[in-house]
């Protein structure tokens, strides 16, 4: 067979400890035999981060922007520890905070889905997609203790000097007090990355805020989400057939919850923080859990969501054989593959993403699978392989089904 060829290279950003080493296999084993790999290599790994100052983090965002996809493996965010462990100049910042910040994305989490592994919800008998609005809140927020006796106010200082000045509450205990913000700009672009991701993978979409109780902060997200959608996707979404609606943040966790799956669920960064790691957990396993940054312009980075895997790999490092569930990292590629050759009509390559896919999903449900899944799997055949003897088994199946 002769391999598929790639147009357009695809922005490769390798990384850190047992997800580099599974990297490394996934490409050699799955990819490398039958596609013609072009891809433009970012080394995100800590050592030549802290050797570059971190310039290469930088630089394989801007040539995501300029190739339009790439595809990430985990990377470790330092701690205290990790300065010690790897001698670093300093404390780098999160390289998925960096890049994120530069292609303005929303993070999307899907779930991947396989017999034998069913969520803990038993309507959910398809994939819920959290999409997280990444800025603002009271992840930036600015809040103190606050003595008895004080008044706190909020002052807004306008562009001709004018001041506002509106009460907060005064205090006849100790208490606290917090001033958070958003942007019009940042909320618009989080709902034309929504509405670009619902209508490139076919999925209606739902977003809640509490509007009724925060009449001004809540409503505005309401608000630009209703005008972006009426103005630029209501047609769109029609000839789709998919649709777009808006609850009130509690009547959509009720409604997530008895419902079938197989939508989107938009939510402000707060709520999407908490929901993601529980539909994450319901779904089965962190480790099936694949993370795609979507930017208002078209741009699209594809990831696990896990990390790096620190435990599994110090036990590699002392020769032993592990059991790292290789999907999330499978499916990241998968993605990736797949965007490139529609983005560059290459329809081949997009053919072949989900006969990977297929055959990593076809490979779990014959009972073939990594130690993660073998403690929750149903089947009654499972058997537990290495991460290695799991990847040759796709590998197999990827041949025979050529
Ligand atoms: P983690 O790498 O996600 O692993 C936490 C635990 O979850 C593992 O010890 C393992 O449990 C299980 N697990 C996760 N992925 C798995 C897989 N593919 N197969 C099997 N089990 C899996 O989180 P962490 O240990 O908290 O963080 C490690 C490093 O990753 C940190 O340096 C952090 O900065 C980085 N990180 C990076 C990203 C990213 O790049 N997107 C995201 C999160 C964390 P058992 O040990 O019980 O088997
Ligand atoms: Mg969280």
């Amino acid at each position: 067979m002769a391999k598929i060829k790639m147009t357009t290279p695809l922005v490769e950003m390798d990384g850190d400890e047992m997800t580099r080493i599974l990297w490394q296999e996934i490409k050699e084993l799955l990819i490398s035999p039958f596609v013609e790999l072009n891809t433009e290599y970012y080394d995100l790994g800590l050592p030549y981060r802290d050797q570059t100052d971190d310039k290469v983090t930088v630089e394989a965002a801007e040539a995501i922007k300029k190739y339009g996809v790439g595809v990430k493996c985990a990377t470790i965010t330092p701690n205290a520890a990790r300065v010690e462990e790897y001698n670093l100049k300093q404390m780098w910042k999160s390289p998925n905070g960096t890049i994120r910040a530069i292609l303005d994305g929303t993070v999307f989490r899907a779930p991947v889905t396989v017999k034998g592994v069913e969520p803990l919800v038993p309507t959910w008998t398809q994939p819920i997609v959290i999409a997280r609005h990444a800025y603002g809140d009271i992840y930036k927020c600015t809040e103190t203790q606050v003595e008895a006796g004080s008044k706190a106010e909020l002052v807004i200082t306008a562009p001709d000097g004018s001041q506002k000045v509106l009460p907060v509450h005064s205090y006849n205990s100790d208490g606290i007090v917090m001033g958070m913000h958003n942007v019009d700009s940042s909320i618009e672009s989080f709902a034309r990355s929504c509405f670009n991701y619902a209508l490139d993978t076919g999925m209606s979409i739902m977003f809640g805020a509490k509007d009724t109780i925060s009449k001004v902060y809540d409503h505005r997200f309401k608000d630009v989400f209703n005008e972006v959608y009426e103005k630029d996707y209501k047609a769109k979404f029609e000839q789709a057939g998919i649709s777009y609606d808006y609850y009130l943040i509690d009547d959509a966790v009720q409604r997530v919850m008895k419902s079938k799956g197989g939508f989107i669920w938009a939510c402000k960064n707060y709520d999407g923080d908490v929901m993601s790691d529980m539909v994450a957990s319901a779904f089965g396993s962190l480790a099936m859990m694949s993370s795609v940054l979507v930017s208002p312009d078209g741009n699209y980075e594809y990831e696990a969501a896990h990390g790096t895997v620190t435990r599994h790999y110090y036990k590699y490092l002392k020769g032993e054989e592990t059991s790292t569930n290789p999907i999330a990292t499978i499916f990241a590629w998968t993605g990736a593959l797949a965007k490139r050759g529609e983005l560059d009509g290459n329809q081949d390559l997009v053919d072949f993403a989900k006969r990977l896919e297929k055959a990593s999903l076809d490979t779990i449900e014959s009972g073939v699978m990594t130690g993660d899944l073998y403690l929750v799997s149903t089947l009654e055949n499972k058997k537990k392989v290495s991460s290695k003897d799991f990847l040759l088994e796709i590998q197999n199946r990827l041949k025979t089904a050529q």
